[in-house]
């Protein structure tokens, strides 16, 4: 555990490894490498990443089957809209489930056992990764010296996620149609909102995004198209 140096003048009480924690452990702590908060946030980050994971999944699946319509008139078919990279990345191979995993690998190592088990695609793996780390969490804050950088990896992993999670754009209160956007066959609809001073727009559902004169052109021409099918439809 921490080393207690034999003079005195250096003695120093023993504080938690997290970097920018810097708590001093209690004397109940003795014997650990990161404090008890440190040990739940991590605890409830973990709990909570599973469902984050989903929430991105569905998301990037979705951007990949959503194209944009009209703008073009006639028919034509517009290229599929620029995904979010970082959706992307999260939900990819070197996401969530390569940095959850690389933790599991020196926990691992630390405690001497075999190399983690294949554990299938990201998101088949997350649920296993969260579960090993969380199992082995009381282990790694009392016996692995470097669980301070594992538990800061967690709270940063949490945080990207749950930014795009819960990041609904704010681009002003003035209502201006419904999203366009067609995914899988259905339209996606959610109330855009903009504001009075620029051209600028997101959906918080399907999170297409149109910023410009040019794209607003597209927008409202596509949002024209769709009024004028459903009043076809209604005739
Ligand atoms: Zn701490
Ligand atoms: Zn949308």
């Amino acid at each position: 555990m921490h080393d207690h140096p034999t003079d005195l003048t250096e003695y120093e009480w023993p504080v938690c490894v997290t970097p920018g924690c810097g708590r001093q452990l209690w004397v109940s702590e003795a014997g650990r490498w990161a404090c008890r908060p440190d040990e739940d946030a991590t605890a409830k980050r973990l709990a909570e990443l599973p469902a984050l994971f989903r929430q991105l999944d569905t998301t990037a699946a979705l951007m990949r089957g959503a194209r944009r319509i009209g703008g073009g008139g006639s028919g034509s078919k517009n290229p599929p809209i620029p995904p979010r990279l970082e959706v992307l990345a999260l939900v990819g191979p070197g996401g969530v489930a390569a940095r959850l995993s690389a933790i599991e690998d020196s926990w691992r190592t630390a405690l001497g056992w075999t190399v983690a088990p294949w554990r299938g695609s990201p998101a088949e793996a997350v649920p296993h990764l969260v579960k090993f780390l969380t199992d082995n969490l009381l282990w790694a804050c009392g016996g692995y010296e470097s669980v301070g950088q594992d538990v800061e990896a967690v709270r940063k992993l949490h945080g990207e996620c749950s930014a795009i999670v819960n990041d609904k754009p704010k681009y002003g209160n003035v209502k201006i149609g419904l999203c366009p956007v067609v995914i899988e066959d259905r339209l996606c609809a959610e109330q855009l909102y903009a504001s009075a001073r620029s051209f600028k727009t997101a959906c918080p559902a399907c999170r297409s995004r149109w910023e410009g004169e040019e794209e607003w052109r597209q927008l409202r021409a596509a949002q024209e198209q769709i009024l004028a099918e459903a009043a076809g439809v209604a005739a």
